[in-house]
Order: C-alpha cells, then structure tokens, then sequence
C-alpha cells in the first residue's frame, strides 16, 4: 500500500496512529568513517562520525512502529 504525500502542513504526521514526534530510520549496509584526532597523551578523541548507506533505507513510525517508507524523501529534506 502506498500512501498519499500530505498536501498542506510542515509537519510529518505518521496516519496510523497520528504520531508526529518521534521516527527511527533502518539502514542497509551501512558504511560509518570515524575520524580521531590524536591527543598529546596518546589518548583519542572522535572527531567527525559519518555514515554512508549502500542499501536500502525504511523510515518507520516511532510509535506504532508501521513502515513510513514513502514519506521518507520528505524526511530525509527535512533533516538538518
Ligand atoms: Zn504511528
């Protein structure tokens, strides 16, 4: 099934249970680059954390957990 893109309002709007807060996203195949930063004492320290997905990426409801894969192009523009 796949559902309508909204047409008015800002905010994504999950139309199973209405929830607009919270959303978790799965990857496939993620690729992550840590970079560090060595200290003076030898220790680590994260610098930048990226990662790249080579797969497939679903983007779910928080709160009923239903698959919101077809609004995930307007989440991913929404992400700053
Ligand atoms: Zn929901």
């Amino acid at each position: 099934m796949r559902l309508d893109q909204p047409k008015v309002g800002n905010l994504l709007k999950c139309p199973y249970c209405g929830n607009e807060s919270e959303f978790f996203e799965i990857s496939d195949d993620v690729i992550t680059t840590t970079h560090y930063i060595q200290n003076k004492d030898g220790s680590f320290t994260i610098e930048n954390k990226n990662s790249q997905s080579l797969g497939d990426v679903k983007l779910f409801c928080g709160n009923c957990e239903e698959d919101l894969t077809s609004f995930h192009q307007r989440f991913s523009e929404m992400i700053f």
